[in-house]
């Protein structure tokens, strides 16, 4: 490999050599390689080296921002290390509309707009600029198309290869789009680094596409941390309609002038409300178990439910007393008078944000959905404050077509078992190769253990508070005896809450820090940082409490001493929702595999990415307790994992090791 910058490892050459060879034969891969290990250099290196030899362009897709830079940071590696090939190793990283705008970034309506709206704001401003209105027009665009002013830019770029956040600081400090200085190096470019939103939403695609001018069969695509992959599809493919929406439609429709439908029966607004109130009957029927008369027919609490496949639409034809085809056309004036809107405050230089058009939108494919892909919902998650109807999308291939136009996809995790899972979700058809790359790090580094004598199973919870308080007891045993750092993981806030509601924090005595609900980013951040300081701080350790499946749990390195025992409380299996119900069975219909699929797959991936925290390469040592004794159904994921009769004398054995 002669473009790979360091000194590479044994694991290293055979992934590379192994994407190297689906290239040459135009096949996909999907590969699990543990973090640290040096995936996304090996990756980066085989597909660009690969891609110079044959005209090819490369589109690396991440979920988060961090690891964009990541790659921008490597490609950078590889350049430094082959001046020969300076000039056409070249990328750009880009983010989301709202990121790269400029008057979104400095206006809060602006920066709350979805990729769409912001698209229809930015036509109108450049139209502007263009035309006698110059003056109103975007001034960044304007300086945009001034060859004097972005000359130097486009060079430095060139030379620099920026990352996307290091680009925009120095195109807002010149006064020019980020968006549209990126639109004229694109094409340019051998590799674009994006996330996922880019190459799965069919509208955004074709933009960028447009701008890489080569056909679909000579671009690469990579997946990067694919297990997020198809939930992400799934959120795409998703619509819903809540109260708060429609709430918004009211006042919306009162604000514009109301307009009268059925022959002046009924106006806009009317109709709204009776939508409103439909979606809360449904509520009270299908997730409260209400029975006319105001009976309750179910005791318990259930955050979601199935509705049958016509009933909303059924409801609304029969309380208006219309037939379908009137519906339909109600619907057609909604998006009709959502657009007068959207114009409206487009002229008034606003977002040109609709939400009758959204309505209008909702219910056209609400009524057309193909529901065996879908499920229908009823949702109630926010203490009845906002239901919502929702058609929930349970098969990710639905948005996933594209794949078999590229030369090839690799998509790559660090927890991606079982492959096969990932595949047939993502409806990876033909010859796809599947491979599972050991740790590189050394096995002695990392010992899991799991006790036999607690669970956070619910039914046996409830019925034994003494389960509970031995959780707790160690916890707070495993914090007081070890001075290191350490990570305390829970299944949920709900559980978490548990433990907080007991004082357990107070017994404690090391600095705790607790990850809360509604924590902004930015406070998130510097809660880790401060924890992360007592662990390179010598001698003295902290506790952090978290959740699994989180931001922290997902996406934080804790490299060293910043983390080095991880205590996993009960195993976080999914909520048993309607919608986790509707997913497993078309997963057994579809595959026959519902519970393996759907349950344990991803509750084994989210273990191992809590258990992943603790080592990030060859140097570190940690070690992860599993609180409950289900954990020995993962040991096909967990192969280290062992069972623990003295928790607090294995850990110590191991630290002293
Ligand atoms: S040209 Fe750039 S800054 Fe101006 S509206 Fe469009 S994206 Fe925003």
């Amino acid at each position: 490999m002669e473009i790979f910058p360091y000194k590479p490892r044994k694991n290293q050459i055979a992934l590379m050599q192994t994407i190297k060879n689906c290239l040459e034969s135009k096949r996909d891969i999907v590969f699990e390689s543990g973090t640290g290990s040096g995936k996304t250099i090996s990756t980066l290196a085989s597909t660009l080296e690969f891609a110079l030899k044959n005209n090819k362009k490369i589109i690396y897709t991440t979920r988060t921002n961090a690891q964009q830079r990541q790659v921008i940071l490597e490609l950078r590696a590889i350049r430094n290390k082959t001046r020969d090939k300076r000039e056409k190793i070249f990328g750009v990283g880009i983010q989301g509309r709202a990121n790269m705008c400029l008057l979104a970034r400095n206006d809060p309506e602006l920066s709350r707009g979805t990729s769409d709206e912001l698209s229809r704001f930015c036509s109108n401003e450049k139209k502007k600029t263009k035309s006698e209105d110059k003056d109103n027009g975007c001034i960044y665009f304007k300086n945009s198309i001034d060859k004097n002013k972005t000359e130097n830019l486009i060079e430095w770029v060139k030379n620099k290869l920026p990352t996307a956040e290091e680009f925009i600081e120095v195109c807002e400090k010149k006064q020019v789009c980020p968006y549209e200085i990126n639109r004229q190096l694109i094409h340019k470019s051998i590799i674009v680094v994006c996330p996922y939103i880019y190459v799965f939403d069919i509208m955004i695609r074709n933009i960028l596409f447009d701008s890489l001018s080569v056909p679909e069969n000579d671009m690469i695509l990579i997946v990067d941390e694919a297990h997020n992959l198809p939930n992400f599809i799934r959120d795409l493919y998703s619509s819903q309609l809540s109260m708060f929406i429609l709430n918004n439609c009211i006042f919306e429709a009162e604000k514009y002038g109301n307009p009268s439908m059925l022959n002046g029966r009924l106006n806009v607004s009317d109709f709204c409300k009776l939508l409103n109130e439909t979606v809360r009957d449904l509520r009270d029927t299908y997730v409260y178990g209400i029975l006319e008369g105001g009976i309750r027919q179910e005791p318990l609490r259930k955050e979601d439910a199935f509705i049958p496949s016509h009933e909303f639409e059924t409801e609304i034809l029969s309380r208006l007393k219309v037939t379908s085809k009137t519906l339909h056309d109600i619907i057609s004036d909604l998006i009709a008078f959502g657009e007068k809107i959207q114009e409206y405050r487009q002229k008034e230089g606003k977002l040109p944000r609709s939400y009758l058009h959204k309505l209008g939108l909702f219910l056209d494919v609400w009524i057309n959905l193909q529901t065996d892909q879908h499920a229908k919902l009823i949702v109630d998650a926010s203490g009845g404050n906002n239901p919502r109807i929702e058609a929930f999308c349970l098969d990710p291939s639905v948005g996933t077509d594209i794949l078999r136009d590229f030369h090839s996809s690799i998509h790559m995790s660090g927890t991606l078992e079982p492959l096969e899972e990932y595949r047939d979700s993502l409806g990876l058809i033909g010859d796809c190769e599947l491979v599972s790359y050991p740790s590189p790090f050394p096995k002695e580094n990392r010992k899991v253990l799991y006790v036999n004598d607690v669970t956070t199973k619910y039914s046996e919870i409830i019925k034994d508070e003494n389960i509970l308080n031995k959780m707790k007891e160690s916890v707070t045993n495993i914090c007081n005896n070890f001075p290191k750092n350490t990570m305390i993981f829970f299944p949920s806030f709900n559980i978490m809450s548990l433990f907080k509601n007991n004082k357990t924090f107070n017994k404690i005595n090391r600095c705790v820090f607790i990850e809360e609900q509604q924590m902004s980013q930015s406070a998130l951040m510097e809660l880790v940082s401060d924890f992360k300081d007592y662990g390179n701080q010598n001698g003295e350790g902290a506790a952090l409490f978290s959740v699994i499946g989180g931001r922290i749990s997902e996406g934080m390195d804790f490299p060293a001493k910043q983390l080095e025992i991880a205590v996993i409380v009960g195993i976080p299996y999914p909520k048993p929702t309607a919608r986790q119900r509707g997913l497993q069975r078309y997963y057994d219909l579809k595959f026959r595999k519902g519970w393996e699929y759907t349950v344990e797959a991803p509750t084994a991936r989210k273990l191992l990415q809590s258990i992943g925290r603790l080592i990030r390469d060859e140097k570190d040592r940690g070690i992860a307790v599993i609180l409950d004794r289900r954990a020995t159904r993962f040991k096909r994921y967990i192969n280290d994992l062992q069972e623990s009769k003295n928790l607090i004398e294995d850990i110590r054995s191991f630290i002293d090791n």
